[in-house]
């Protein structure tokens, strides 16, 4: 089984308050990598033409690694509250 199908099987319940915050100030003016982009294996973080971060939250697998890799703290990120986020179904 493939990895993109084993993701698949994971249910994901949104909170529509979200629990991933971009301080895109920080992002355009101090952060040239944007290592969020390449690091999330859940494709949250994009770039549109001009060069801003956008993100998608709602397919987060809560595996922390945007905040480890965001180097200037551009990003205030927590666990979704009890009873949303990602519920794995395949290990
Ligand atoms: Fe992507 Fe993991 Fe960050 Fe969620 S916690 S946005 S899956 S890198």
């Amino acid at each position: 089984m493939k990895v993109d199908e084993k993701l698949g099987r994971n249910v994901i319940k949104v909170d529509k308050e979200g629990h991933i915050m971009v301080n895109h100030e920080v992002c355009r003016t101090e952060c040239k990598p944007k290592y969020c982009v390449f690091v999330c294996p859940a494709k949250v973080y994009s770039l549109d033409p001009q060069g801003d971060i956008h993100i998608n939250p709602d397919g987060c697998l809560e595996c922390g690694a945007c905040v480890i890799a965001c180097m200037e703290e551009a990003l205030s990120w927590h666990y979704p509250k009890a009873g949303f986020g990602v519920q794995y179904r395949f290990s």
